[in-house]
């Protein structure tokens, strides 16, 4: 990778906009996990000590119509910052292409990106506006990096320098790491609901890892190869692909019982059942006892884990068992275990395993198209805005 550092510039009373991944569950105002600021802050802290004046942008959630809605502002991570950072001034801004500028030493948090027309379709006036606001562009969101938007891709061709800053790099160097050597026996356990996304990480897990476990609605459209799982969700079109999968691997593990409801609430009542007999008005929420301890003994005696998505619907009591079982085996392996996706950093929040998991990418979706071979748009970026620094011989 021909790209630019952050710790090789000299970024002293430069403007260094650092575009980091701050997209933490919130709820009423709460920042329910702090996992992802606590990730960038050394970045944020490194350029503040160096006498940068620091700008830092970052996208939550996913508000609909390019506009301001109050339950996707930045403005709690700005008050969380202002108190983690109380050694300095911390600003805010929502009107940022016009904003005063700040001193050195000082950071100002910008408004969610994605309130800005254009960030999402990777939109060049939208980028070259990012561009004007620093000196230098850091890119230190891993969790954003599969993506090709202004904020995160767009900027490169406009900005002088762009440089990868050390939580990226530090996440591409682990997951390369874990990919090139892994201590054998190495599992995969995938979850969640984004099925399609997920699908096509599990070719290349399948190929490398010795055991796949699948969760959630994965293990339904693995299940409805064979069954009919009533209105368990699972994706149809990828049936032909799963059970290609399953032929040609022969590693994957496919849940033998489930916990089913038939109301999709968080006060269902579970119920355990085999696959074979579930009803048409019943929907799979989670494992069942049977599959939970076959995959805890899997996971007692595996080297290497790599782990993303719960197996269940965790945020309902009574379908919570199987992440729970499976996250709690996971911290007690003493083996090199990586988890990875927004969810998967709230289950392990929840069960407080955080000290047991060996690495915690902040990325999901880009955490799976790395492991799944994919150039990310980030680095590509990275390289790109390289080649130009080296032709306007910017050093
Ligand atoms: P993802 O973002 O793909 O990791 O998906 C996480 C979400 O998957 C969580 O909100 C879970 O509640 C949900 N999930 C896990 N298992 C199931 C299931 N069997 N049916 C419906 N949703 C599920």
């Amino acid at each position: 990778m021909n790209i630019r550092n952050l710790n090789e510039l000299n970024i002293q009373g430069k403007r260094v906009l650092i575009r980091c991944d701050l997209n933490v569950p919130i709820k009423n105002g709460i920042i329910q996990s702090d996992a992802r600021i606590l990730a960038s802050l050394p970045t944020i802290e490194f350029a503040l000590q160096k006498q940068a004046k620091v700008i830092i942008m970052s996208h939550l959630g996913r508000p609909k119509n390019e506009c301001y809605e109050k339950k996707y502002s930045l403005f709690p991570i700005f008050e969380y910052l202002k108190k983690k950072i109380n050694y300095t001034k911390v600003y805010f801004s929502n009107n940022y292409f016009n904003a005063d500028s700040i001193n050195p030493g000082e950071l100002l948090v910008l408004e969610n990106v994605r309130f800005n027309s254009g960030e999402l379709k990777n939109d060049a006036i939208l980028s070259q506006k990012y561009s004007k606001l620093c000196d230098i562009f850091v890119m230190d969101a891993f969790g954003s990096a599969h993506r090709k938007q202004a904020s995160t891709y767009g900027i490169g061709k406009f900005v002088n320098i762009a440089c990868a800053g050390p939580l990226l790099k530090y996440e591409i160097n682990m997951l390369k790491n874990v990919l090139k050597n892994p201590k054998r026996p190495m599992i995969s356990i995938v979850g969640g609901a984004k099925v399609s996304t997920k699908f096509n990480v599990l070719n290349k897990l399948s190929k490398i890892s010795d055991t796949v476990i699948v969760g959630g609605g994965i293990a339904n459209t693995f299940l409805a190869i064979d069954y009919d799982i009533g209105k368990s969700l699972y994706q149809p079109e990828f049936i032909l692909e799963a059970k290609k999968l399953r032929d040609k691997y022969n590693n994957i593990v496919i849940p033998i019982d489930s916990r089913i409801g038939k109301n999709f609430s968080d006060t269902e009542q579970s119920i355990i059942r085999l696959p074979s007999k579930i009803q048409k008005n019943e929907e799979i929420m989670d494992f069942g006892d049977e599959t939970i301890k076959k995959i805890v003994k899997i996971i007692k005696k595996a080297k290497t884990i790599i782990w993303n998505g719960p197996v269940g619907v965790f945020e309902f009591p009574n379908f919570r068992k199987g992440t729970e079982q499976i996250a709690k085996a996971i911290a007690k392996n003493s083996g090199f275990s990586i988890a990875g996706g927004g969810d998967t950093l709230s289950v392990i929040d929840m069960f407080s395993i955080k000290n047991e998991i060996s690495y915690i990418s902040t990325g999901g979706g880009a955490f799976l198209e790395f492991i799944e071979g994919k150039k990310l748009p980030a680095i590509d970026m990275l390289e790109k805005n390289f080649s130009q620094q080296i032709l306007k011989n910017i050093f």
